[in-house]
C-alpha cells in the first residue's frame, strides 16, 4: 500500500517536506483487531510535533495521522463488534491497557501504557490501517467522511478541555488561538451554553475574522486585554506569550486549560514576565489536557451529530500532506485540514 512516512526526528525549517510517500506491506488485522481501508485522515498540529521530536515517535519509520475515517474490510480472529463495509472512526487513543487504576475509573487517557495512533502505533496516512476494534468508533450518518475526521481530535479533546473548564452558562470563556480545535469548541459552546461570550485570542487577523463570523463577541490579538474578565480559558496554542496573557485575562478563581501535547520553545523566556499577584494570585488554576478517552470521543460523536456541528474544512491530496503541515506551521489556518486518501 502508500503511505505517508515519518522516517526521521528532524526540523521542518531544515526540510519542508519530511513526510515521504513509500510503498510498504499492507497491515493484517491481528486479534480483535479489524482492518480499514482509510478514505479520509485529519491532520493534526500534534504531527509537526512527532516531527520535530517534541513528542518522538518510540519507533520510526512510523505512519502518522490520528484522525482517520474509513470502511471495514476485515475483522481479526474474534473480532465481531463491526461488519465489513461499515464505517468506522479512529482517534488518538489507539489503545490503554484496560486494568490500572486509570483505566478502571474512566481515565484512561492517564494509562501508562497509552498507545497513540500514529506516534506509538501506524496511523491513517496510508491507504490501509489496522486498530483494535473496541477503539475504533461508529460515526454518525450527518457527517460526511471529511466532516467527521476533524472531530475526532480537534473536536474530541475540545471537547475534554471544554469540560475540564467546569464552564457554566452565563459565564465567559476565552480561546487562546483559533485553529481546528478553537472553531469546533466555539460551536459547541454557542450550542451547549446559549448565554456564554466567547473571547478570541489569535494573532492572525484571518482566525479573528472567522472567529467573529462564528459568533464570538469579541476577537482581538494575544496582548490585547479582553473587555471583560474571563471565567476560563482554552489555550491551543504551541506559545508560551498566550499562557501569560490568558492568565491575565482570567478573574479570580478562573481556570486555564492547556489543550496541548507539547509547548515548542521559542517564546519560552516569556515566562519570566510572570507576575505573581497579575497572572496567579486570587486562586486563578492551569490544567492541561492529556489525550483522550473513547467515552470522550463517544460523547462528542453523540453531541456534535444532534447539534450538529459541521466542521470548516480544508482539502489536501494526499500527495500534498507536507504543504497540510507546512500551513499549519505558518498559521495559515482556516477550520481544520483533512486529507483525502481514497
Ligand atoms: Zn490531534
Ligand atoms: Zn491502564
Amino acid at each position: 500500500m502508500k503511505a505517508l512516512l515519518i522516517n526521521q526526528v528532524e526540523s521542518f525549517v531544515q526540510n519542508p517536506a519530511p513526510l515521504q510517500l513509500s510503498t510498504v506491506d499492507d497491515p493484517i488485522p491481528g486479534k480483535g483487531q479489524i482492518l480499514i481501508k482509510v478514505a479520509v485522515c485529519g491532520v493534526c498540529h500534534t504531527e509537526l510535533d512527532e516531527i520535530e521530536g517534541r513528542t518522538p515517535p518510540p519507533h520510526l519509520p512510523v505512519v502518522p495521522g490520528h484522525q482517520v475515517i474509513g470502511h471495514v474490510i476485515q475483522s481479526g480472529f474474534s473480532a465481531s463488534k463491526f461488519k465489513p463495509g461499515e464505517r468506522v472512526g479512529v482517534a488518538w487513543i489507539y489503545s490503554a491497557c484496560g486494568h490500572c487504576k486509570f483505566c478502571l475509573s474512566g481515565q484512561e487517557n492517564l494509562c501508562d501504557y497509552f498507545q497513540a495512533t500514529g506516534r506509538d502505533v501506524n496511523g491513517g496516512y496510508a491507504e490501509f490501517m489496522v486498530v483494535p476494534e473496541a477503539f475504533a468508533f461508529f460515526i454518525p450518518e450527518v457527517f460526511s467522511d471529511v466532516e467527521a475526521a476533524p472531530l475526532l481530535c480537534a473536536g474530541s479533546v475540545g471537547y475534554r478541555s471544554l469540560r475540564l473548564t467546569n464552564l457554566k452558562n452565563g459565564q465567559n470563556l476565552g480561546l487562546s488561538g483559533f485553529g481546528a480545535s478553537g472553531h469546533l469548541v466555539l460551536k459547541l459552546v454557542r450550542f451547549q451554553f446559549p448565554d456564554v461570550q466567547v473571547f478570541v485570542f489569535s494573532r492572525s487577523e484571518q482566525e479573528r475574522y472567522f472567529a467573529r463570523e462564528l459568533g464570538a463577541t469579541w476577537a482581538g490579538n494575544f496582548e490585547d486585554t479582553a473587555p471583560q474578565k474571563l471565567d476560563a480559558v482554552i489555550d491551543t496554542t504551541p506559545a508560551w506569550k498566550p499562557v501569560i496573557e490568558a492568565l491575565g485575562n482570567l478573574k479570580s478563581g478562573g481556570r486555564l486549560v492547556i489543550n496541548a501535547i507539547r509547548k515548542e520553545a521559542i517564546d519560552k523566556d516569556f515566562l519570566l514576565r510572570l507576575d505573581y499577584p497579575t497572572h496567579l494570585w486570587l486562586e486563578k488554576e492551569i490544567k492541561s489536557v492529556a489525550n483522550v478517552t473513547r467515552q470522550d470521543v463517544i460523547d462528542f460523536l453523540e453531541l456534535a451529530a444532534s447539534i450538529p456541528i459541521l466542521s470548516q474544512v480544508q482539502e489536501y491530496a494526499f500527495e500534498d500532506a507536507n504543504q497540510a503541515l507546512l500551513d499549519i506551521k505558518k498559521r495559515n489556518i482556516h477550520g481544520a485540514k483533512v486529507l483525502r486518501i481514497d
